[in-house]
């Protein structure tokens, strides 16, 4: 009898690559043709609504039932002439990945015939049942109802045959259900209190927007191999599998030429990203084998992460036609590379001036140097939570795994930029300087930081020349969450920032010496979080203990970061989350990570029990008939000691693995009784996932000692090498 794993390779070996044809060579003859952006709006609404609805989106101003019902109707006409049956609210609940309901424009009439319509009401606001979706306590069922609101500010989108409405969730009580509601609240807080301090430097500007770059990593596998490895296909990662004799060692597949067939896929995805309007821009090889990148150009954050979202689907569904099954979790292999999502983040004016970046003259730089400091205070203040904001199960095999970011949250600034600082912190600042001369105090930026910024990737946030990168995001995350808490914590630390210096102005400071003031004194106060040094080594972990900052490796401990005392001071000033809504997410965090360790276990003794063990003892059998058949023909012992050895190391293994997948069933007992999240989510990890490691030891020694031919599971080397 053959294996599931030999069906599989047989069918690898008859992939042929399917034709992909772009609608056009040139990209920008189909770029965004599946979206209602401006240009289709124009086409389909009177002027008037047009700019209503620019106005409405430019101040964040609701939307007039009557404007709204114009929007609908053009929405319905453009996505019917594409061959549109049917409509959605699009949204992002806290499961991770999206959400949609369809329903279809089609409405019988009173008169037997049926037309097809869409209401402003069915544009706006939509109730889609959700109760099954987790809210942490929060629904109640007797008040089970959950409603999606249309964010007009991302526009709408056809995927396949429907047309999507990105949404909102939110709660009967208002409380949000999803990551865009305080994602958008977080923006709101941001735009208001960058733009007042940067009314001390450009009365002129009058918004400022957050904006984000993600570039996602991804690995793929052939959806034969996948669908032979029951763990990958429950989990996303393989739970057991010995090294590949041939791994990332030889460094020959980063930026590598792309093998044809995943080229096809890359081809094919980003075609299908182009039209819905991501601006997939960059693709290469990553350094795992079998790994890969790409990357859009940065948008304004809401857009770019609804895109990010849309296109980990888009990957998805595009990988099915090449018997591909894209693999984003966040370490689907032991062993060699995992997969981030890192977030290139800055903010930028309307005016076009990216804060980020240092300008010509002393005034911009100081301009830069109050939003490169209080984005360092800001981490520095709330480093706990950006971590909490990262935290999940799968990204705790990559945090700290000596190819990602360390747990530790800690700032690269550049040689140059951090000799800046330090001139800063013992610069004097004399109060008497007229205002002219003042500028010349403010140190000399290089303008062009962007080429000499060595790049430092142990660096979990890095300034790499006009923009920050945040490192440690999994790429399997949905970006909201990080991006939540690093705009409302910048955002915050920049109220702080106004209210000091306008103190010193008020005390009769001239302006520029208040902001260098202030400057100077966060700079002081935050320096511990700054680090150019290697921080995969050692000496970092211990060096960042000596600094009292922070190195929590694990999801559980490092979540209570969102219900902390301090945590609960600044989401009740900058209202991003009440306090009822904090509890609800720390709950389904938790709850979600148990949870999936639980079925990570379950999995693990399934296949040990019904896979690994039994041809383990149909090897050992074997074996055991070729030493009796040996002796029967009169051979002595000596002639079959490599046999014996054999059968007592199976029964070595085999020994282990039973006992320790019987322990750890008991372990899983315990914890399943245990009531408190946090206690059980703990218990999970320091109990239950303990022994995940030694079981695979000994499977993945097997794995090496067994015949080929009956192996079960494909193994390492098929998965990552075979296209
Ligand atoms: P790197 O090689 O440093 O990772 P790239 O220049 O390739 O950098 O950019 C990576 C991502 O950062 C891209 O998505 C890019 O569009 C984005 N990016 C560039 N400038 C900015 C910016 N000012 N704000 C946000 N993202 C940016
Ligand atoms: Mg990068």
């Amino acid at each position: 009898m053959t294996t599931n794993r030999v069906q599989a390779l047989q069918t690898v070996l008859t992939r042929t690559i399917p034709e992909v044809k772009p609608p056009s060579d040139k990209i920008s003859d189909f770029y965004a043709s599946n979206i209602f952006n401006n240009a289709n709006m124009l086409a389909f609404l009177p002027k008037e609504t047009y700019e209503a609805v620019q106005e409405s989106i430019e101040s964040g101003s609701s939307i007039s039932r009557e404007v709204a019902e114009k929007i609908a109707s053009a929405m319905k006409a453009w996505s019917m002439s594409k061959g549109v049956t049917h409509y959605t609210h699009w949204f992002q609940p806290l499961t991770g990945s999206t959400a949609e309901k369809h329903d279809s424009f089609f409405e019988p009439g009173s008169d037997g015939k049926a037309i097809e319509r869409f209401s402003g009401d069915a544009l706006v606001q939509q109730e889609p049942d959700a109760s099954s979706f987790p809210n942490g306590g929060i629904r109640s069922t007797f008040e089970a109802r959950g409603y999606t609101a249309w964010d007009p500010s991302s526009p709408a989108f056809i995927f396949g045959k429907t047309l999507c409405i990105p949404t909102v969730f939110v709660s009967y009580t208002g409380e949000a259900l999803d990551y865009k509601a305080p994602l958008l609240k977080a923006l709101s807080i941001m735009d208001k209190a960058a733009t007042d301090v940067c009314h001390y430097f450009d009365k002129n500007i009058k918004k400022v927007s957050a904006s984000l770059g993600i570039e996602q990593e991804y690995f793929l596998v052939d959806i034969a191999l996948f669908n032979a490895r029951p763990d990958l296909y429950l989990t996303g990662r393989t739970l057991f599998g010995h090294a590949s004799a041939k791994g990332q060692q030889l460094e020959d597949h980063y930026f590598g030429s792309i093998p044809d067939r995943v080229y096809a896929y890359m081809q094919d995805f980003e075609t299908e990203a182009l039209k819905l309007g991501i601006p997939l821009k960059t693709r290469h090889n990553e350094v795992a084998p079998s790994q890969f990148e790409c990357a859009p150009i940065y948008e304004e954050i809401n857009l770019a992460i609804d895109h990010n979202q849309l296109l980990m689907d888009v990957m998805d569904k595009v990988a099915k036609r090449h018997h591909f099954k894209v693999l984003l979790h966040e370490k689907p292999y032991a062993g060699i590379n995992g997969s981030g999502k890192h977030n290139n983040w800055s903010l930028i004016t309307d005016t076009g001036k990216n804060l980020l970046s240092p300008g010509k003259t002393p005034k911009n730089n100081l301009m830069f140097l109050a939003f490169l400091v209080n984005t360092i205070k800001a981490i520095y203040e709330h480093a706990d939570l950006l971590r909490a904001s990262i935290a999940s199960v799968s990204n705790d095999h990559r945090l700290g795994a000596n190819e990602a970011p360390p747990a530790i949250i800690s700032i690269f600034l550049g040689e140059q930029l951090n000799d800046i600082l330090d001139e800063i912190e013992t610069s004097k600042i004399s109060k008497k300087t007229k205002e002219a001369e003042m500028w010349h105090s403010i140190p000399k930026i290089p303008q062009i930081l962007l080429d000499n910024t060595d790049r430092n990737r142990t660096s979990p946030f890095a300034f790499t020349g006009n923009k920050f990168e945040l490192r440690a995001v999994g790429s399997s995350a949905n970006s909201s969450n990080p991006m939540t808490i690093l705009n409302m914590i910048v955002a915050e630390q920049l109220i702080k920032f106004k209210a000091d210096v306008d103190k010193l102005i008020e005390k009769g400071d001239q302006k520029e010496v208040a902001l260098l003031t202030i400057i100077k004194k966060y700079t002081k106060e935050s320096k511990k979080i700054r680090f150019e040094g290697n921080g995969y080594s050692q000496e970092w972990a211990a060096e960042a203990e000596k600094r009292g900052l922070q190195n929590i490796k694990t999801t559980p401990r490092a979540l209570d970061a969102l219900v902390s005392k301090e945590t609960e001071k600044i989401f009740e000033k900058t209202g991003v989350f009440t306090k009822r809504e904090a509890h609800a997410r720390h709950e389904i965090l938790l709850e979600i990570y148990y949870k999936k360790l639980q079925i990570e276990a379950r999995i693990m003794c399934e296949l040990v029990t019904n896979m690994i063990i039994p041809s383990a003892i149909k090897y050992q059998s074997d074996i055991i008939n070729n030493v009796k058949g040996l002796k029967d023909i009169g051979f002595s012992k000596d002639t079959y000691e490599a046999q014996i050895h054999i059968i007592e190391e199976l029964s070595k293994h085999i020994n282990f693995i039973k006992t320790n997948v019987y322990e750890m069933t008991e372990e899983r007992k315990k914890a399943n009784v245990i009531k408190d999240s946090r206690e059980k989510a703990i218990a999970y990890d320091e109990k239950v996932k303990a022994y995940f490691d030694p079981i695979r030891y000994h499977v993945d020694k097997l794995e090496l000692l067994i015949d080929d031919a009956i192996w079960p599971l494909p193994k390492f080397r098929e998965l990552l090498f075979i296209k």
